[in-house]
């Protein structure tokens, strides 16, 4: 499967804890429910499904990269931009000191 190289790995707790700090108030925007909203992760461990669109802009493309979560109730599907989530995810491993930040 192509990764887009730029993708830091998420997992599902990483995503979990975004939602938490940065959307303490996460609803559905159709249906308004509170709950029934599914995170698409292998596990908490694992992996945070990231879905990837081509995007055509004049002469080039890039691969615009997705986390998501599915409304269990109406079925909407709600998009966060990876690369804002991963900056998240950096910086706060690099506060609390955890070591693998890595910066090539
Ligand atoms: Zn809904």
């Amino acid at each position: 499967m192509d990764m887009p190289s730029d993708h830091l790995a998420i997992t599902g707790q990483d995503f979990s804890d975004y939602l938490s700090k940065r959307c303490p108030g996460l609803k559905c925007p159709m249906c308004q429910a509170t709950e029934n909203l599914m995170l698409h992760a292998d596990s908490s461990d694992g992996p945070a499904h990231l879905l990837t669109t081509p995007v055509h802009v004049g002469g080039g493309a890039f691969q615009l990269g997705n986390y998501f979560i599915t409304c269990l109730d109406c079925g909407h599907v709600i998009l966060f931009n990876a690369h804002r989530i991963e900056g998240w995810v950096r910086s706060n491993k690099e506060a609390a000191g955890e070591g693998d930040a890595n910066d090539e």
